[in-house]
């Protein structure tokens, strides 16, 4: 498909014709990256809602459509609102939300800090450039409206409850990742997201859960009006108490290694991991747990690298006879039985568990 990446579509108050009846319609009416302006009481403040950075992570434009449409008239948030819809050419190829970029195309959430981005030979012959100057045009559009907070809509490849990531911890931080759920990462691992971009305000991602959960959505949506209503002459206020997990690390397979999933030991090459891990993304994983089986190459053939490019798998995983096992309490997130996903990002995260009740 030939995407114009210098192309940006502008809607201001849109009406319910534009809007259309239902989400689907009204993302089948976009033409690509597409930005939507709201008029808010306060019209000297911004705030910015991101979604489908990710093609295949409908929550967030579905729960902005029903936000919009709720009510007979647009709703009134406490400032003005930019809400910025960005993959549109990647969520209506071949089967809506099936595609987290385009066949051709790279990961959008990876181009926004150029130090982070890694030109794999894989990228070869796809349209970085185009990607990358995508991800310029958003943050020249949330640049332009100078917002005092930014959030970034997802969702989760495999099923696990709601959370927040951030790159930077602030009273207000933890007050939107509280309208959203009760768990927030601390993360400072530099993938070009866009979140690692400085804007002078609270960025805070929210992963609302798995793709296809009605949960996820209504996450999202409940967020949303919270967000959107509360009143930020100060402080803004916290719904509820929200934990902090600091610093994940991700754990990759090497490149060439065959990764499968499966509920037995089957002797494959590679890594195989439970089938059903996805089941760890909720509650924590205790030392000695079963998580897959390895290869001869054992531990070799994963990676987890710390902040100083250290190989600390050892820390968090050994292996027993052919077994991979945790080697300490951690918790982890973002597991998914989705092979592509798990080879091209990563396996999983894991942060220490440092509480007993997580
Ligand atoms: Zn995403």
């Amino acid at each position: 498909m030939d995407i114009d990446f210098s192309e940006i579509s502008y809607l201001v108050n849109p009406c319910s014709r534009t809007l259309h009846a239902d989400y689907q319609q009204f993302l089948l009416s976009l033409i690509g990256l597409t930005v939507i302006d709201i008029t808010g009481e306060n019209t000297d403040e911004w705030r910015v809602i991101s979604t489908l950075l990710h093609g295949n992570e409908p929550s967030g434009l579905i729960a902005l459509h029903r936000w919009l449409t709720s009510e007979n008239e647009l709703p009134k948030p406490k400032t003005n609102i930019r809400i910025i819809i960005s993959s549109v050419e990647a969520a209506t190829h071949q089967h809506l939300f099936s595609s987290r970029h385009l066949p051709d195309g790279v990961d959008l959430n990876r181009c926004f800090n150029e130090k982070g981005i890694k030109s794999s030979k894989d990228d070869k012959g796809k349209h970085v450039d185009g990607y990358i100057q995508r991800a310029k045009l958003i943050e020249k559009a949330i640049r332009e409206v100078d917002p005092t907070a930014i959030i970034d809509l997802h969702n989760t490849s495999g099923n696990g409850p709601a959370f927040a990531v951030t790159t930077l911890i602030s009273p207000n931080v933890l007050s939107i990742s509280s309208y959203f759920c009760d768990t927030l990462i601390l993360s400072d691992i530099n993938i070009g997201a866009m979140m690692e971009l400085d804007f002078s305000c609270p960025v805070v991602t929210i992963e609302c859960g798995g793709s296809n959960d009605d949960q996820a959505h209504e996450v999202a949506y409940n967020g949303i009006k919270q967000f959107a209503k509360c009143d930020s002459s100060c402080a803004l206020p916290q719904d509820k108490a929200v934990q902090i997990l600091y610093k994940p690390l991700r754990l990759v397979i090497k490149p060439d290694r065959k990764l499968s999933f499966s509920e037995h030991d089957e002797n494959y090459s590679g890594v195989t991991l439970r089938s059903n891990i996805e089941q760890f993304n909720y509650g924590g994983c205790c030392e000695d747990l079963l998580l897959g089986w390895l290869d001869d190459n054992g531990l070799e053939n994963l990676e987890m690298i710390n902040d100083q490019g250290v190989n600390v798998i050892d820390n968090y995983f050994k292996l027993v006879d052919d077994k991979l096992v945790c080697n300490t309490g951690l918790k982890i997130f973002m597991a998914s039985n989705q092979r592509d996903i798990a080879r091209s990002d990563c396996l999983f995260y894991v942060v220490n568990n440092v509480n007993n009740h997580l």
